[in-house]
């Protein structure tokens, strides 16, 4: 779950679990993924704030009733009271998936912005230049920390869509199934349906979804011999071995997810195409927004999470890393959110990667220690631009196996595996 209960006012953001109902007075959703509406069934009975779209995204999926969506206007200030207390909350576009949003609150005493999962591109600056007086000094920020570890090294998705297009002009004869979330990627597939100047095809759930975000100009049901849209779950090695039996078949997978890590594409050639496509902010643009907001104190909204694997490790929830960035001030104690110290939850017993931080004069530096093992994934071609002068980004025009040499060697086999043959995500 990536919800939070704000400290110190009675709200909670992406966090609808039925204990803090009489603690919490207002609830808040940022977006519909499913790790951000945990707790949401058609029972629930309390209002919840949202974007427009998101409201009607959440009756479709939940089946919550019209009477508890409160619908915000973006950019707009919208007064709450609570106990002689008030409460201004501002919302933003996310840039991230229709209806996804931000949350800026603000009391007499403090300053939040909850930024949800976000990309911060040419479309956010103009949202915060609305406010831009009144952000600053933020007292607490809740950033997306979904990639925020400097070897996430991506391309814009203008750039990402381009990748996947020139992989399907390369393989003209082939039928291609695109990975796509419950929401989120039909931005990129309006955007190839007009590169590649053919329809997308979509199952009929997908396109009654996309009849409420009315985009349906370039979509059809059903199934095409060319470009078609399936569910994440469903893009398998597997999946596309069997495909393949029907008639030549390709897959796309647009995740950032496996950006600085260490891919090794298998020895035969793969048909499940990684690229690196993401409603996430990459590492640099995760830094150009923190200083440009400069708040007090940063909270991460993604909790550190350890895998068996090992590949996915705790310091992307160590906001120590934006310190430099943080606006200091003498009254810094309000919110003690300095991010834990997660060295605890690595064990070096696990093939983690090992990160140890020091100060130096104020700065924080981390030390890396290199694993040998390289991990792999069969039959699964990474397009990854960890260094555009690396042997990735020369193997993806190529369209050859992808060799890359990060700086971060992980153990991640077993992950990989679950994803690519169970679909897991
Ligand atoms: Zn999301």
């Amino acid at each position: 779950m990536n919800g939070h209960i704000l400290p110190g006012v009675p709200i909670a953001v992406d966090c609808f679990q039925q204990k803090t109902i009489g603690r919490v007075k207002f609830y808040f959703l940022s977006h519909m993924h499913a790790d951000h509406t945990v707790g949401l069934t058609s029972k629930w009975n309390q209002p919840i704030y949202c974007s427009q779209i998101t409201g009607r995204l959440l009756q479709h999926k939940y089946n919550i009733s019209a009477h508890l969506i409160e619908v915000l206007e973006p950019s707009q200030p919208h007064l709450l009271s609570h106990k002689d207390r008030k409460l201004t909350v501002h919302m933003l576009d996310a840039n991230h998936c229709p209806g996804s949003c931000m949350f800026f609150f603000e009391t007499e005493n403090s300053k939040i912005l909850y930024t949800g999962d976000f990309r911060f591109d040419k479309g956010i600056p103009t949202e915060f230049k609305n406010i831009y007086n009144r952000l600053k000094p933020i007292d607490l920020l809740y950033l997306d920390n979904t990639y925020c570890e400097p070897t996430c090294v991506f391309p814009n998705r203008d750039e990402a869509v381009k990748m996947i297009t020139d992989i399907c002009e390369q393989h003209p004869e082939h039928r291609v199934y695109v990975g796509t979330s419950w929401v989120g990627h039909e931005d990129l597939l309006e955007k190839l349906s007009a590169n590649l100047k053919e329809y997308v095809f979509v199952d009929s759930d997908f396109f009654s979804r996309l009849q409420l975000l009315e985009v349906v100009d370039v979509f059809k049901t059903g199934s095409s011999s060319r470009l078609n849209a399936v569910p994440n779950s469903k893009l398998t090695c597997s999946s596309i071995a069997e495909w393949n039996k029907e008639m030549p078949t390709i897959g796309i997978k647009p995740t950032a997810m496996f950006g600085g890590q260490c891919t090794t594409g298998s020895k035969s050639a793969g048909m499940l195409h990684c690229v690196p496509y993401s409603n996430h902010c990459n590492f640099l643009e995760l830094t150009e927004f923190v200083k440009l907001v400069a708040p007090k104190h940063i909270k991460p909204i993604v909790p550190g999470r350890k895998y068996k694997s090992g590949m996915e490790s705790m310091f992307r929830a160590d906001m120590r890393q934006l310190d430099n960035y943080l606006c200091i001030t003498e009254e810094n104690t309000d919110f003690q959110t300095k991010s834990d110290n997660l060295k605890s939850g690595m064990n070096k017993k696990e093939n983690l990667q090992q990160v140890q931080y020091k100060k130096h004069q104020g700065k924080v530096k981390r030390k890396v220690i290199k694993h040998k093992s390289k991990p792999y994934s069969r039959g699964v071609n990474f397009f990854n631009e960890h260094d555009k002068n690396t042997k990735a980004r020369k193997c993806a025009k190529e369209s050859l196996q992808i060799e890359i040499e990060s700086e971060i060697v992980r153990n991640c086999h077993e992950l990989f595996q679950d994803f690519f043959t169970k679909g897991n995500r």
